[in-house]
């Protein structure tokens, strides 16, 4: 085999994920230019961000505040927007928010709480999405569905949090179809969310993976977030 250059490598894998990406949007009678292509840089150096950066992707999805903190020291984003999307403690909330353009993973009363206070302190507002676990058990991180609508009710009052929707991560191995089964439920959610709150902007749905994007977007995801498709596998070794 050739060796390509990393930069080819990541171009090309960038330029088919939009492919893909475009194919679905079309296939489900939606508008491509309304899906962003979250990169999820976890584990990749400050170098390797940078690169993707100068790309066409639309933003970057971290799981550690760490790497967030890191990437955004070294210039590695180039200005494109940063997601926090990992299990985020309620002691690093302070470093996320300001930092973060969308904080997706919001799973808790009391994390809102924090958000709520450390964005007051700043005095900016946090635009975040609720993460459900729709699929109990099976994964680790995520509000069961019973806290959905508490956490809906708590965030439309809090003065300085903004929801703008879901997110949900599917279990891992499930068949294609089961995701799309997986996915339209998170959609019914997401419908029934913006009806209940017509004053909050609720735009954003993030739903879909390297290996599921396309059944996400046929079933309405407004973000997907994409990892392996993009870097290739990941090198947990380098995970902080
Ligand atoms: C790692 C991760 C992704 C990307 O996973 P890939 O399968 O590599 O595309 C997306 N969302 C979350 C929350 C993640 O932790």
């Amino acid at each position: 085999m050739l060796n390509y250059p990393p930069a080819v490598l990541m171009e090309e894998r960038i330029a088919r994920v939009r492919f893909h990406m475009a194919e679905a949007a079309v296939a489900a009678g939606r508008d491509p230019q309304e899906i962003l292509l979250c990169a999820v840089s976890k584990t990749q150096t400050s170098e390797t961000v940078r690169m993707s950066a100068g790309m066409p992707v639309d933003c970057f999805g971290e799981n550690h505040m760490q790497e967030l903190v890191a990437h955004h020291q070294d210039g590695a984003y180039l200005g494109k927007p940063t997601h926090f999307i990992g299990h985020l403690q309620t002691n690093k909330v302070k470093k996320v928010v300001g930092l973060a353009s969308l904080i997706q993973s919001v799973d808790s009363l009391r994390l809102l709480e924090a958000i709520e206070k450390e964005a007051a302190k700043q005095g900016v507002m946090q635009d975040i999405l609720l993460e459900l676990n729709l699929a109990g058990e099976e994964s680790k991180t995520g509000a069961g569905m019973e806290d959905l609508w508490p956490m809906a009710e708590q965030a439309a009052a809090l003065p300085h949090i903004r929801l703008r929707g879901l997110m949900g991560i599917p279990p891992a191995g499930i068949s294609s179809d089961d995701n799309r089964r997986y996915f339209a439920n998170l959609r019914t959610l997401y419908t029934q969310l913006g009806e209940k709150y017509p004053d909050l902007p609720i735009d954003t749905l993030s739903m879909g993976m390297s290996a599921s994007y396309k059944e996400a977007i046929l079933e309405g995801a407004t973000i997907v977030r994409i990892g392996s498709a993009i870097y290739g596998a990941r090198d947990y070794s380098r995970k902080p």
